[in-house]
């Protein structure tokens, strides 16, 4: 099945009727609406899951920008108009409060190491002044910041820059994570894994399929070789079914997340999922 998400496509929002520039002037001013309100923009989680301890470990925060007549439009498409409209920073802090708010109110119900994990895009990294505005969010919601993890994704700006790796670095100092996402697609190269200030590796969810002999089962096994060697936590995304599962598990993969554990979920429906696994052992060996 498709996910919600997935039947807004951008293609689908521009072929509207009336000429596309004036689709795109309107889907900017009302993303700077739905920003300027706080309306329709929040959050989903989706549970990252430990199969060698049987716990779920952390979720990760998507955004979701229900539009008022087009329904959701895809992150990605979100993140890029935000850019265009010079409105990445705010809507990134945004973004940030709301998930470390999120991870602050679940306080006295999750385990205490519990993980929320936000996207970064290579944009807000690149502002200087994005290690003070972390900062100063994480002292706002009362949040110890080694419960935030940063995933960044591997971007042709972001090496070179200067400022980029100081607000990593920085932010790691004080106990922030950073997790590479969509590794293994892309850009990718070993370059980032020597470079870059990292805790997490996330392989892309194009590899998590690995048939038996086939180029992305060594792949896959090199990188969790590799993250072992570096000391870096490993988990895979989009794994949809138990086949992918077991044979991941066989190359040395140990965490998880994908639609076979659960689909990106409200913070509510999130927090009972969690409780009930973890209460069930629902991931215990
Ligand atoms: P991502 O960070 O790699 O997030 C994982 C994406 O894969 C999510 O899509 C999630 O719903 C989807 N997914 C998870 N498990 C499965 C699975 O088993 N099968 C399939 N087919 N898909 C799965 P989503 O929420 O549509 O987000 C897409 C991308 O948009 C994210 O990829 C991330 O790059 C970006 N994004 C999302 N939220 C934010 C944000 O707050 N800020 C920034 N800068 N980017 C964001
Ligand atoms: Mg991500
Ligand atoms: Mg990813
Ligand atoms: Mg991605």
């Amino acid at each position: 099945a498709e996910s919600p998400e997935a039947s807004v496509k951008p293609k689908r929002c521009l072929e509207l009727p009336g000429d596309e520039g004036r689709m795109a002037v309107s889907l900017a001013s009302d993303l700077e609406d739905a920003l300027a309100t706080q309306k329709h923009i929040f959050l989903e989680y989706q549970p990252q899951v430990d199969l060698r301890t049987g716990r779920i470990f952390g979720a990760e925060a998507l955004l979701r920008w229900q539009h008022p007549f087009l329904g959701r439009v895809a992150p990605p498409i979100v993140v890029a108009l935000a850019d265009d409209i010079e409105e990445i920073d705010r809507l990134g802090l945004h973004v940030l409060s709301l998930a470390c708010r999120q991870r602050k109110r679940w306080r006295d119900v999750l385990p205490d190491d519990f993980v929320i994990a936000v996207n970064v895009s290579p944009k807000q990294l690149m502002n200087r002044e994005f290690y003070r505005n972390v900062v100063d969010i994480l002292d706002r919601e009362h949040l110890p910041p080694s419960l935030l993890e940063l995933e960044i994704t591997e971007s042709t700006m972001l090496l070179p820059d200067i400022e980029a790796i100081e607000n990593l670095k920085n932010l790691r100092k004080i106990g922030v994570k950073v997790a590479l996402d969509d590794f293994g697609m892309g850009h990718t190269s070993l370059h980032y894994l020597r470079e870059l200030p990292l805790d997490t590796v996330k392989i892309d969810r194009s590899l998590a399929d690995v048939s038996p002999g086939s180029v992305n089962e060594h792949i896959v096994k090199s990188i969790a070789e590799l993250s072992g060697t570096l000391n870096l936590s490993l988990v895979v995304e989009g794994v949809e079914n138990e086949r992918q599962l077991s044979r991941l598990s066989a190359l040395g993969c140990g965490r998880f997340q994908g639609y076979f554990f659960s689909r990106p979920l409200s913070a509510d429906v999130c927090l009972e999922f969690v409780l009930a696994a973890n209460r069930e052992n629902r991931f215990a060996a």
